[in-house]
C-alpha cells in the first residue's frame, strides 16, 4: 500500500488500483489493461484524456505566467476573457463570477455571498439554506453540510447547525413515492412539504434552496416533469432565491449547455460551476452570482476595505486558460449538440436492460445516466447494504470499464463527451456481462 488517506473510500483499503495514463476515452493501469472511463472520472474529463490543444494550452501558460493571484485587484488577460466568457453563458442575470478550485469550496464561497448580500440589504436573519434529502455538493465542513447523504456526516458531527441548513425532499419519483400515487401527485406532495417548511421556518429566515438540476453523485435523480416549474413559483412567492449547483450538470452533460436549460429552471441567483469548466484538466471552479446581488456587496466592502474572501488559487492563469480553451473546444466541435445526440443513444440503449432480471430503474438525461439493481423487480425493494452495487462496479471493472456504484445499488454512467458511439455499444456490451455475473453472484448468495 502506501501513505495516503484514499479520499471517500472505505479506509480499512484491501484493493487499489494504480492507473497510469490516458487517452481519448480509455485509461490504462500499470499492467497495460485497458478500461472505457464510464464516469469520465469523477464526472469531471469531459474531452477525455491526453488531448493536446489542452496540454499545449497548459505548457504555454505555463510558460507564460505560472502563477498570479488576484488580491487586491491583480489581474491577467485569461481570467478576464473566462470570465466574460461565462458571465455570457450563465443564465444568471448581469453575471458575476468569483473563481475558486473546486465544487466545493465554490459552494462555501456562495454561503459566505449569501450571508455577505443579506447583511448588506438589511436581512441578516435570512441565512438559512434549504437543500434536499440525496443531494451532493461537496465536502468542506459548509458544503457537506448542504450534502444529504448520511455517510458524509456520520462520525463528523455534521451537518454544522450554525449554517442552517433546511432539508427538503428528494425528487425521486422510483424511489420515494407513496404506493398508489401518480407522478404528479408525488410533485405536487414534496413541493407542499416545501412550502410547508418555508412557512413553518419564516421565509424572511431563509435565504436560498440549493439544486443540482439533475442529482449526480447520489444516484442521478431526473425529478418528474413540472417539478421545477412548482418549485420555483413557491420559492418565488416567498423571495427565496434558486442556487443551481451545476458542478456535474453544467457544460454540455445534460445535452445542453446547462442543467437549468433541460430542466427548465428560469434565471437562477446563483450557479455553482467547477469539473467540465476545465474538462479536469486543471483544479478550477467558479461562483456565479447576479449583478444585483454583487452591486449590493460593494458598499460593506468599502467600510470594511477589503471583501474579506479569496484563495490563493483564485483565478490561476493556468486554469483559467484551460477552462478557457475547453469553451472554446465546446463551442467549435459543437460538443453540447453532440452530447446532446449521443445522449439520446445512450439512453435509448442503457433502457434495454430494463428488460434484465436485477434492473429496477435506467434514469438518466443526456450523456448521464444510472442503473439501478434491485432485489424485486416487481415492488423496486431494493437490497440491504451496497454488497450488490459493489460487486457491479468490480465486475465491470474485471471487463474493463470503469464505473461508480451510487446510492448503494445503482451504476453510474457519464462518459466523456467525446466517446463514439461504438464506445456506447461497447459500455453497453460490458455492463451486460457485469450484470450478468452480477446476477450469478446475488442468486448464489441468495439475495433475490
Ligand atoms: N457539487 C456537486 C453537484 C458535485 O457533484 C460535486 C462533486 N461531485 C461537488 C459539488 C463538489 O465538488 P469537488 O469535489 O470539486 O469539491
Amino acid at each position: 500500500m502506501s501513505e495516503i488517506i484514499y479520499p471517500t473510500t472505505n479506509l480499512k483499503v484491501t484493493e487499489t488500483l494504480t492507473i497510469e495514463r490516458g487517452d481519448g476515452a480509455y485509461v490504462y493501469d500499470t499492467e497495460g489493461k485497458q478500461y472505457l472511463e464510464a464516469l469520465a472520472g469523477l464526472w469531471c474529463t469531459s474531452l477525455g484524456y491526453n488531448n493536446r490543444e489542452l496540454i499545449d494550452t497548459t505548457t504555454e501558460q505555463m510558460g507564460k505566467l505560472a502563477y498570479s493571484h488576484m488580491f487586491g485587484g491583480k489581474t491577467h488577460q485569461v481570467g478576464i476573457d473566462l470570465s466574460d466568457k461565462l458571465a455570457a453563458m450563465v443564465p444568471v442575470e448581469n453575471a458575476k463570477v468569483f473563481f475558486g478550485n473546486s465544487g466545493s469550496d465554490a459552494n462555501d464561497t456562495h454561503i459566505k455571498m449569501l450571508r455577505y448580500y443579506f447583511n448588506a440589504i438589511g436581512k441578516p436573519e435570512k441565512f438559512k439554506i434549504i437543500s434536499r434529502e440525496r443531494s451532493y455538493h461537496g465536502v468542506t465542513v459548509a458544503a457537506a453540510s448542504l450534502t444529504g447523504l448520511p455517510p458524509n456526516h456520520t462520525n463528523f458531527d455534521l451537518p454544522f447547525d450554525a449554517l442552517g441548513v433546511l432539508r427538503t425532499d428528494a425528487p425521486h419519483y422510483y424511489r420515494n413515492a407513496l404506493p398508489g400515487e401518480s407522478e404528479d401527485q408525488f410533485v405536487d406532495r414534496i413541493v407542499n412539504n416545501l412550502e410547508a417548511l418555508i412557512l413553518a421556518e419564516g421565509a424572511d429566515t431563509i435565504a436560498a434552496f440549493i439544486a443540482e438540476p439533475i442529482t449526480g453523485a447520489s444516484g442521478v435523480i431526473v425529478p418528474p416533469k413540472g417539478y421545477y416549474q412548482k418549485i420555483q413559483a413557491v420559492l418565488n412567492k416567498h423571495g427565496i432565491l434558486f442556487w443551481a449547483d451545476e458542478v456535474i450538470t453544467g457544460f454540455g452533460r445534460t445535452g445542453n449547455d446547462f442543467g437549468c436549460t433541460t430542466m427548465g429552471i428560469e434565471k437562477p441567483a446563483m450557479m455553482t460551476l467547477a469539473k467540465q469548466l476545465s474538462s479536469a484538466y486543471m483544479p478550477i471552479s467558479a461562483s456565479v452570482i447576479r449583478g444585483d446581488m454583487y452591486e449590493a456587496m460593494i458598499e460593506p466592502s468599502a467600510k470594511v476595505g477589503v471583501f474579506g474572501h479569496g484563495y490563493t488559487y483564485s483565478g490561476h492563469p493556468v486554469a483559467a486558460a484551460v477552462a478557457l480553451k475547453t469553451l472554446e473546444i465546446y463551442e467549435r466541435d459543437n460538443i453540447f449538440g453532440r452530447a446532446a445526440e449521443l445522449g439520446e443513444y445512450m439512453q435509448t440503449r442503457l433502457r434495454e436492460f430494463l428488460d434484465h432480471p436485477l434492473v429496477g430503474e435506467v434514469r438518466g438525461e443526456g450523456m448521464i445516466a444510472a442503473v439501478e439493481m434491485v432485489a424485486d423487480k416487481q415492488t423496486g425493494q431494493p437490497f440491504e447494504g451496497g454488497a450488490v452495487g459493489t460487486f457491479a462496479m468490480q465486475a465491470c471493472q474485471d471487463h474493463g470499464m470503469i464505473t461508480r456504484a451510487v446510492a448503494a445499488n445503482s451504476l453510474a454512467f457519464c462518459p466523456p463527451l467525446i466517446v463514439t458511439v461504438a464506445q456506447i455499444d461497447e459500455m453497453i456490451e460490458k455492463l451486460g456481462l457485469a450484470l450478468n455475473d452480477t446476477l450469478d453472484f446475488v442468486t448464489k448468495q441468495g439475495l433475490l
